[in-house]
């Protein structure tokens, strides 16, 4: 059986605007040469997980996708349109415990004003691995400063842009060091993020993750482990992270909306501790969201 795939094209006007949504076929071309998001990588997207049917953490998605928007100068995207879309794609897929629904906006035609939106979702891939076993994370340079948010805006640091060839490259480099995933480090030391994932780290029994002013992208899925953390006896706090954090740390985990919490098993080489208890509580916990 082929894999279930649904597509709704978000149409616009030249200002800008969200006209309406339109059910399109998910494997047939729909997409022109000349649009920004192929031609320059210039638009902005967000992947949302679904379970059994239910977008999770929609808002904070769809909070996220106009953040992004508004660094790269875009429309502010329709919430209450785009929210439509992934819905109906999302009740498609009800069928499967774990699927997801990627949002795209880009700046449209070259040259013209009206932008091109779409919304695509699908069925999940197996991450059971990965979420009992963990990922084996290398640890790389970003080659930027952590206040190049505030510094160099331009560069859109911590906007979720369509320009992931640079975050694709890290996960290849962080393999042919022998490891699963990157772990980017800022030029001046900090613990920054993964190349599709947020770190977060359990010290002295609180949660702790590196603030979003470095110039990362403010997770959804650790923001809701932080709501949660009280239900495990734990503290959440928000804090800057050095390497050495990771080493002496009692566990740590990449988290991500549809691979959701990996337990770090090793970094450069050297293992480090993996709570399987509480990785389990966490992915059980985030499984179960239904909105
Ligand atoms: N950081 C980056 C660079 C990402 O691409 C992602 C998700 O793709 C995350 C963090 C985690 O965000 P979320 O938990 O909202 O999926």
């Amino acid at each position: 059986m082929s894999t279930p795939q649904h597509l709704i094209l978000v149409s616009h006007d030249q200002e800008g605007h969200a006209t309406g949504l339109l059910p399109a076929e998910a494997d047939a071309p729909q997409l022109s040469v000349l649009d920004a998001s192929v031609t320059r990588g210039d638009g902005v997207f967000e992947t949302i997980s679904v379970g059994s049917g239910h977008p999770q953490a929609l808002d904070a998605h769809l909070d996220r996708f106009a953040r992004s928007a508004r660094m790269l100068d875009l429309p502010e995207p329709d919430a209450g349109l785009w929210g439509d879309a992934v819905h109906a794609i999302a009740e498609a897929l009800a069928g499967h415990e774990e699927a997801w629904v990627k949002t795209v906006i880009s700046r449209g035609i070259e040259g013209g004003s009206t932008p091109t939106g779409w919304a695509y979702g699908s069925v999940s891939p197996d991450f059971r691995r990965e979420r009992t076993e963990g990922v084996a994370v290398a640890l790389l340079d970003r080659g930027l400063r952590s206040d190049v948010a505030e510094t160099a805006p331009w560069l859109l640091a911590g906007a979720k842009t369509l320009s992931y060839a640079v975050n694709k490259a890290a996960v290849r480099e962080a393999q042919r060091r022998g490891a699963d995933d990157a772990l980017f480090v800022s030029s001046d030391g900090l613990l920054l993020e993964g190349p599709t994932s947020t770190l977060i780290v359990l010290h002295d029994r609180a949660l702790v993750t590196p603030p979003a002013a470095l110039g990362i992208l403010p997770g959804t899925t650790q923001h809701d482990l932080f709501s949660a953390a009280r239900d495990w006896g734990l503290d959440a706090r928000v804090d800057v992270l050095r390497p050495d954090d990771l080493r002496t740390a009692e566990s740590a985990w990449l988290v991500s909306s549809l691979r959701l919490a990996a337990p770090i098993r090793a970094v450069d080489g050297a293992a480090t501790p993996v709570d399987a208890g509480l990785t389990a509580a966490m992915n059980g916990f985030l499984r179960s969201r239904r909105s």
